[in-house]
């Protein structure tokens, strides 16, 4: 069983490791955000439109990767409140080989079940 500690020092991990993805993210989307607004003068570009598709794809995954972040704030923020590890529908345990997966799990997994077939 892994204790309080140790997730986190995995939540802190994964965040350094998220923060470093969005910055990457931003800088090339920025990037990319220059090279289509300097496309847009010409409607018959053939690179306009590849362009625009890469940007949407990688918002795409900047939007993952910042919700990825917020959860894992939260779960830190749940470490730091003694909440950590309960469910935050039912108030019971999640298990820990749940945790192990998915450190940032805040419903047991009859909750998380639950809300995913609703
Ligand atoms: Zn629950």
């Amino acid at each position: 069983m892994t204790d309080s500690i140790e997730y986190e020092r995995m939540l802190r991990r994964r965040r350094d490791e998220l923060t470093a993805r969005d910055a990457e993210l931003l800088a090339t989307l920025a990037s990319l955000g220059e090279l289509r607004d300097a496309n847009n003068d010409d409607e018959h570009d053939p690179d306009g439109a590849p362009v625009s598709g890469e940007w949407s794809r990688l918002a795409g995954i900047r939007r993952e990767t910042q919700a990825e972040l917020a959860a894992t704030d939260a779960a830190l923020g749940r470490l730091a409140a003694g909440t950590y590890g309960i469910c935050v529908n039912c108030g019971r345990p999640i298990a820990p080989g749940r945790l192990e997966a998915r450190p940032t799990a805040e419903l047991c997994i009859v909750c998380a079940e639950r809300t995913s077939r609703r």
